[in-house]
């Protein structure tokens, strides 16, 4: 935050400073090791000395600022005194003349590490802001697979930040309080700081949208005094039951965060007044020793049950399954006095402390929480691998790490019943890169709770997930659109560059072999010769052709002789007016309707990433290389390819039959057409396996989806395909129909995806 050095300390400047850290020394939670006190003094005068005579915006001694981000450090996060020192140090290198070195020098390399993770990169801010913002992000996480300690000080700091942002200049606090809701809400979440993070949810609500925010505090206020008393007559009874059975316990009562409330009525688009569980009850209890704190959790809660009604959908049990944040309890709603529905949370000592103070508590009870702790440790693995494999962007860093921090929000079991921890949302492919990546890389198609499904079905907690693979399968560019863990990602960007780099190598050395054998060098001349020829656009679609053997090299002699034909010249000239135009928005030449050559086909040329094609395939009837087509040119002048028989063709015929143009397939093999079946039959074991295998062996087809359902035996389903050629569609169902327990096999053409 802001800081000048404009005039020296007042004699009130000084005991301000004085008794702000009297007010950190004297209550240092759990800091009584020999040499704790030493280093923390020895920390603040440091600090205190290179911030002499700055203040911050707000008018106080800057000084103010360290020394609470120790006491957050210390009181709400449980860290010892390391910690607290890095957090009384934490702006001297950024922010001072100090330098790292003189930190190593008079507190060891462990403190100046913490340092330097929470020192800035120095930089211009007013260019590319964002990415520099993301690379400070990333920089700080690099020290992670140090120390954790260095993010939950910066936690620590930005909470400070937070509570005195008021101070800061307005266009500054959108982006500071833009920056807490994005990534340390949901960081501070992650490591189990959960009051933290519904502090720094609220404080960056208040200062983003501080009209509704009021509004909704002011009728929070409005209740209290109603609500106080409900959350009373509510607890009295449970106070009284408990007693009996000896429990010792706390019980308090408490309010949705304002931010929740606002949340709840975004998401169920409700007012304030009909979000009905603004109130709580949470009761910790000292565990007994006759008991396991699990087993004493659901004797409360059937304590409690007998008194209240539950609702049984709203039963949450992270007792026995921690959440991977750490968090323990168990919450349950029940219908209280006046129709109100209150949430009890039942939670031992020892998961109130990990649920308060987060991560540093872990570490206090080590070894009894070996479950939660294995999750923290898995994610900060997790972390530490994407940060030894850096994206070039650091701002695809940072949206990757974002979704981690949703990490192993749902549970799916594997077919042995083994846990995977997934983030929601999480595909089936995602469970697949989760398992190994070659399983991800073969993947055709999924089981969930049996039933087979689609590659993109979003899974759920419980479910149970198999994968099915096949030897010839591989990533497929769309599989982006429905991977969503970095892992998944990452393999499939990995997968798919490989797959074409490899191609396009491939193929440059086999022509220039074949070139060579021919005693002809390589130029550009004879390159546009043979993209002329075969009717291409770039050279890497030549190589890549010829590496996947689509190019049959023994006729480079005769093509090279050859001298392009007039009429050839001319679909070029269309063809590349039509991509010009898709591609770059601008109207070169396009095909206007009577300056067509009508007496030559139009060439329907296929695109290996089938992006830039000239025409576009009617979804009425999708044709597919090797049906019959006509061309329509439309309005904005684009050519819909449908089939001859299709009612919207025939139609189009009839009344602007000035605008149909004869086309023509070129055939590849390479582009991929969509093409749906529809298949019947007897259901029987082993059939959809039966299916799926045909198809995964049939090697120019590839499933998109599967859709498949039974009723009493009988089985019928759609498959979505991507083939090249109606060939390959025919001999595919030839194929299926001689499948047992098949009825029938037929193409269905008029769909829309
Ligand atoms: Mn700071």
């Amino acid at each position: 935050m802001g800081k000048t050095r404009t005039k020296i300390f007042t004699s009130d400047d000084v005991s301000r400073i004085e008794s702000e850290y009297r007010l950190l020394r004297d209550n240092l939670y759990r800091c009584d090791k020999p040499g704790d006190d030493e280093l923390i003094d020895k920390a603040f005068r440091f600090a205190n000395e290179a911030h002499r005579d700055m203040y911050r915006n707000s008018g106080e001694p800057y000084i103010i600022h360290p020394i609470n981000v120790a006491r957050i450090v210390n009181q709400e996060m449980g860290l010892g005194s390391r910690s607290i020192a890095a957090a009384l140090l934490h702006d001297v290198v950024e922010d001072t003349g100090v330098q790292l070195d003189e930190i190593t020098k008079e507190f060891g390399p462990k403190i100046a590490s913490l340092i330097d993770g929470l020192t800035k990169i120095s930089g211009t801010y007013n260019k590319e802001t964002h990415s520099l913002q993301a690379e400070n992000f990333r920089k700080m996480l690099m020290t992670l697979s140090d120390d954790i300690r260095v993010i939950l000080v910066k936690i620590a700091d930005r909470l400070h930040n937070m509570r005195t942002l008021d101070s800061m200049p307005e266009h500054k606090r959108m982006k500071v309080a833009g920056e807490t809701v994005y990534l340390y809400a949901p960081l501070a979440h992650r490591l189990g700081l959960f009051a933290i993070k519904t502090e720094l949810e609220d404080l960056s609500f208040k200062f983003r949208h501080p009209r509704i925010y009021d509004e909704i505090a002011r009728k929070v206020k409005m209740d209290e005094k109603k609500n106080l008393a409900l959350i009373n007559r509510f607890s009295l009874p449970i106070i009284e039951e408990l007693n009996e059975n000896n429990i010792i316990f706390d019980i308090s009562g408490r309010f949705k965060s304002i931010y929740s409330i606002w949340k709840k009525m975004q998401s169920k688009n409700i007012p304030f007044e009909e979000v009905y569980d603004l109130l709580a009850v949470r009761i910790v209890f000292e565990p007994g020793p006759e008991m396991s704190e699990r087993a004493q959790c659901w004797q409360i809660y059937s304590l409690i049950t007998d008194i209240y009604t539950p609702k049984p959908d709203r039963l949450r049990d992270w007792v026995s399954r921690p959440k991977s944040n750490g968090y323990e309890a168990l919450h349950l709603t029940v219908m209280g006095p006046e129709g109100r529905w209150v949430e009890v949370q039942i939670r031992s000592q020892r998961m109130d402390d990990i649920a308060e103070r987060g991560f540093a508590a872990h570490w206090k009870y080590k070894g009894d929480t070996s479950v939660s702790e294995n999750e923290l440790d898995k994610w900060l693995k997790h972390i530490r691998e994407m940060l030894a494999n850096p994206m070039s962007d650091p701002l695809a860093f940072l949206d990757e790490f974002k979704m981690s921090l949703f990490s192993s929000e749902i549970m799916v079991f594997t077919p042995k019943g083994l846990l995977v921890n997934l983030p929601k949302g999480a595909s089936a492919l995602d469970f697949a890169y989760e398992i190994h990546t070659s399983i991800g890389n073969k993947a055709i198609g999924a089981k969930v709770n049996y039933k087979l499904s689609p590659l993109s079905t979003t899974l759920q907690s419980g479910d149970q997930v198999e994968i099915i693979t096949s030897n010839i399968a591989k990533p497929e560019k769309e599989w982006l659109e429905y991977a969503h863990t970095a892992k998944a990602k990452t393999a499939i960007k990995d997968a798919l560059k490989d797959e074409s780099t490899d191609r396009i190598r491939k193929g440059m050395e086999m022509l220039e072999t074949r070139l060579s054998e021919l005693g002809v060098q390589p130029n550009s001349e004879i390159i546009k010769k043979l993209l002329d020829y075969y009717e291409l656009l770039n050279k890497d679609e030549l190589y890549s052709r010829i590496g996947l053997g689509l190019i049959n090299l023994d006729e480079l002699r005769k093509v090279l002789r050859k001298t392009p034909e007039g009429s050839l010249a001319k679909y070029w000239k269309l063809a590349i007016g039509g991509v010009t135009r898709k591609s770059s928005g601008v109207k070169e030449s396009p095909p206007v309707p009577g300056t067509i050559d009508k007496s030559h086909p139009y060439l329907l040329r296929e695109n290996i990433d089938n992006t830039g094609n000239s025409y576009i395939i009617a979804g009425c009837c999708n044709p597919i290389p090797g049906d019959e087509v006509i061309g329509y040119v439309d309005h904005s002048n684009s050519i819909i390819v449908h089939k001859p028989k299709c009612p919207a063709a025939v139609k189009l015929m009839s009344s602007e039959g000035n605008r149909i143009i004869p086309v023509r397939w070129t055939i590849h093999k390479l582009a991929s057409f969509l093409a749906r079946i529809r298949i019947d039959g007897i259901d029987r074991i082993a059939l959809i396996n039966e299916v799926t295998n045909v198809i995964s062996t049939e090697l120019n087809v590839n499933i998109r989806n599967i859709n498949v359902s039974v009723y009493d035996g009988i089985f019928e389903g759609t498959i979505d395909l991507y083939v090249h050629h109606t060939s390959d569609l025919n001999n595919l169902i030839l194929q299926l129909s001689n499948v047992k327990g098949i009825a029938s096999v037929r193409r269905v053409e008029e769909f829309v995806e």
